[in-house]
This record gives structure tokens, sequence and C-alpha cells, in this order.
């Protein structure tokens, strides 16, 4: 038997994960779209280890961290097949844990990041593509990070010319709001912008392959919205796990 620490109830966690995972399947068969497009994952910063291992007993591979030095330690605990997503604000000297053993990192959002994830991956072991997202902050808010819209083509266009990195696409956080459809205005210019990097290849005649096609966008508030949007990946925390405690 699993001793779980205090505040960890299994059961709770695993009913609340088939609720999320029923309603990301109805959102994706509302807006047409196949259930396998878009990949829920679990956002299980502040968490511990053994939360985690629930969701990864229901079959869940993928999971969100904020935070360095919790990705490091939980990333030792549980297994390798886990999909690590580095979703928070990723300080330039802190990019060579994040290199290897990490499947996405959603948060890249400048020049320096790039290129100091790109020096780190010329020296790895397996001499591997970083995948990355380049967010990008919609509404203009300081806190968040993320590139403003009229920076992305440039820093798009960096990212290209670094051997190591593979941009996969774009995401973003809209200010929180209560009410889910305040974020969709948001979620449908993330996409317009990834449609408008996507015309930047097909005009410079690469392969379609190298084209980038992710869509990081929807938390617990409103995925459902972000699925009807396009989302392809959705960061959901609270409505699995329950409130994160106040730092
Ligand atoms: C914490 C966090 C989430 C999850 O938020 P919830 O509202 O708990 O679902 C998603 N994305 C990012 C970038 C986060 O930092």
């Amino acid at each position: 038997m699993t001793q779980y620490p205090e505040g960890i109830d299994p059961e709770s966690i695993r009913n609340a994960y088939a609720a999320v995972r029923d309603r990301v399947d109805r959102a994706c068969a509302r807006a047409g779209r196949a259930a396998g497009d878009v990949t829920l994952i679990a956002v299980s910063k502040t968490h511990p280890p053994e939360a985690l291992r629930v969701l990864y007993d229901c079959g869940v591979r993928d999971f969100g961290e904020s935070y360095v030095q919790e990705l490091v330690d939980k990333r030792d605990v549980l297994p390798d097949d886990v999909r690590w997503h580095f979703i928070g604000r990723l300080q330039t000297n802190k990019a060579r844990f994040v290199t290897e053993g990490v499947a996405l990192i959603h948060s890249v959002d400048r020049v320096g990041l790039l290129d100091a994830l790109e020096r780190r991956a010329a020296r790895g072991p397996n001499d591997r593509p970083v995948d990355v997202l380049l967010q990008v902050s919609l509404a203009g808010e300081r806190t968040k990070g993320g590139v403003k819209p009229d920076g992305l083509e440039a820093l798009y266009a960096h990212a290209r010319k670094l051997e190591h990195i593979r941009v996969r696409g774009l995401m973003t956080m809209p200010p929180y709001d209560e009410d889910p459809q305040a974020s969709r205005p948001y979620f449908a210019r993330l996409r317009d912008l990834l449609a408008e990097l996507r015309e930047q290849v097909a005009r410079e005649d690469e392969a379609a392959a190298a084209a980038p096609t992710e869509l990081s966008m929807g938390m617990s508030n409103d995925f459902e919205v972000a699925i009807e949007e396009g989302a392809t990946l959705v960061r959901v925390g609270t409505a699995l796990f329950g409130e994160r405690p106040k730092a």
C-alpha cells in the first residue's frame, strides 16, 4: 500500500481526471476534432510525486512543471517514459537543466534564452534538437513573460538559424478571467499567428515538415474554449489536483 502524504486523496484525483478527460473529449467532438489531436498536460507544480503517480497509473504521461528544481527532483523519482513539459519562466542560467530529459519547453520568449539552449544542446551527449514553443504575450502583461506579437517573426527567424533548436509551435496565457469566453479572442489570435509563421515557412519553400503545428493554450478555467479555437496542448492543473497551496 502506498502511503499518501497528507492532503493527497488518490480517489479524488482519479475522479477529477475522469471528469477532465471527458470534458476534453466532448470539446473535441463539438469542434469536430479527433480526441487524439489534443494532448492533456497535467500541470503538477507544487504537488508531490505521489500525486503525479496516481495520474501516471491512470495512463497520463504528459506532466507540466514550472520550476527547474522541482522538475529535476520529480524526474528522478517518476518513470522514464514520462514526457516532461517545462512551462514556467526560464532563466538563461538554468537552460542546462532542461535541454535533456524534457520533451518540450513551452516558455521560450527571447533571443538570449534561445542562444543559451542552443549552446547547451550542441554540447549534449546525443546531439538531439531541443523542442520548444515560443511564448507570446497577447495582453502586454509584463509579469507573465512572452514575446510581443510584433517581435515574434524576428524571434522565430532567429530560432530557425539555430541547428539544435526546433520550434514546434506557440504558447500563450491570457489574463485570468472568471469567464472562459474572455480567453477566446486571445486563443484565436494565437492560432492566426501560427498560421502566419506557417506561411512564412511555406514562402521560403522549405520542407513542410519543418513548419510548426502546436498551440499550447487553455488552463483549468478555459481549456474547452481553447480546444474549440484549435489548441493541440492544454495545460491543466487545478481541475486535476485541486488548489495549489499558496506560496
Ligand atoms: C500553473 C500553470 C497552468 C495550470 O493552471 P491551472 O489554472 O491550475 O490549470 C498552466 N499553464 C501555466 C503556464 C502555468 O504556470
